[in-house]
C-alpha cells in the first residue's frame, strides 16, 4: 500500500483509531494487570476473553461497568490498523501464526511512531510555528516513512533516540505557539511537570501555560482555559474538564481526553472526539 501525502486535517483523520480495519491488536498484544482499569490480568500476546472471532469485544457497551475503564481510554493513534493493512498486508495473527510474534512486537513499536506523527501534524498546523515549518514537515515525512517499513526493521529503530531527537523540535514549536497568548500569573507560575494532582483550578485562565508532563491527576479544571497550553504527556486521569476550554490545546490526545472526565459543555479541538462515557 503506498502512502499518499495528506493535509493538515487529512494528517490527525489518519492517525485516529479505525477498529474496522485492525484486527483486535491492543486486545491480544498487550498485557494488563488486575486493577481499577483492567477487571483481570492478562499477558501480551494472550488474546483477551471478550473479544470476539470478528475482532470485537462483545462487552463494548459495558465496559467501565464490567471494571474495563483501561480499555475505554487506550488509543493506539491509528497504529492498529496501520500495521493490519499495511505492515502485514491484511494477515492476522489467528489465520497466520508465522506473523503473531512479529505482528504483536511491532505494533506498539508503531504506536510509538503514530504519537509521534499526532505531536508534529499539531505543530506543523499551527500558524505561530511557521518558522519551524519546513523541518517539521521533514520530521514528519521521515517519521511517516518509518512507519511504513518492514516488520524487521520497525523492530530495529531506537525509538527513544528519535523521541529524543523530536523533543527539542516540538519544544522550539510549543515555545512559538505560547509566546502568541500573554501568560497569565497563574499560567507563569506553572513549570512542565509539575505536580498538580486533585489541585483546584477551576475557573482558571491557563492559556499558553507549560503544562508539559504534568501530573493533572482528579486536578479540577472546569471552565478553564487551555487555549494555547502545551499538555503534552500530562497526565489528565479522572482530571475535571467540564466546561474547559481545550480547542486550541497544543498537543492534547485522544488518550488525555479519554481518561478524563468532561460533558457536553467541554470545547475540544475538531482533531478529538468527546468520549461516550463523559457525561450528557
Ligand atoms: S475487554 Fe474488550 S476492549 Fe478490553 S481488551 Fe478485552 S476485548 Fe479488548
Amino acid at each position: 500500500m503506498e502512502l499518499i501525502p495528506l493535509t493538515p486535517v487529512d494528517r490527525r483523520e489518519n492517525l485516529r483509531a479505525d477498529c474496522s480495519r485492525c484486527v483486535g491488536l491492543c486486545c491480544v498484544a498487550l498485557a494488563f494487570a488486575r486493577s481499577a482499569d483492567f477487571a483481570f490480568t492478562k499477558d501480551a500476546g494472550e488474546p483477551c476473553v471478550n473479544l470476539d472471532d470478528d475482532y470485537r469485544c462483545v462487552i463494548h457497551p459495558e465496559l467501565r461497568s464490567r471494571g474495563f475503564k483501561g480499555c475505554t481510554v487506550f488509543d493506539c493513534f491509528g497504529a492498529g490498523q496501520k500495521v493490519t493493512q499495511h505492515t502485514f498486508d491484511g494477515a492476522s495473527w489467528r489465520d497466520d501464526p508465522r506473523v503473531r510474534e512479529s505482528m504483536f512486537a511491532v505494533f506498539p513499536l508503531v504506536r510509538q511512531l503514530q504519537e509521534m506523527l499526532w505531536y508534529l501534524a499539531d505543530a506543523a498546523g499551527r500558524p505561530e510555528a511557521e518558522p519551524l515549518r519546513s523541518e517539521l514537515e521533514r520530521a514528519y515525512r521521515e517519521t511517516e516513512a518509518l512507519t511504513a517499513a518492514a516488520p524487521d526493521d520497525i523492530r530495529a529503530l531506537d525509538l527513544d533516540a528519535l523521541r529524543e531527537a523530536l523533543s527539542g523540535m516540538l519544544g522550539r514549536a510549543s515555545e512559538l505557539v505560547r509566546a502568541a497568548t500573554p501568560a497569565s500569573p497563574a499560567a507563569q507560575r506553572i513549570e512542565p511537570g509539575a505536580d498538580l494532582m486533585g489541585a483546584d483550578l477551576a475557573g482558571q485562565d491557563l492559556r499558553g501555560a507549560n503544562l508539559r508532563g504534568a501530573w493533572l491527576i482528579a486536578a479540577d479544571l472546569r471552565s478553564s482555559d487551555l487555549s494555547n497550553a502545551d499538555v503534552l504527556g500530562a497526565d489528565f486521569r479522572d482530571a475535571e474538564l467540564g466546561g474547559a476550554l481545550l480547542e486550541s490545546t497544543l498537543y492534547l490526545t485522544q488518550f488525555q481526553v479519554n481518561a478524563a472526565t468532561g460533558d457536553d459543555t467541554t470545547m475540544l479541538p475538531d482533531s478529538v472526539t468527546r468520549p461516550t462515557h463523559w457525561r450528557r
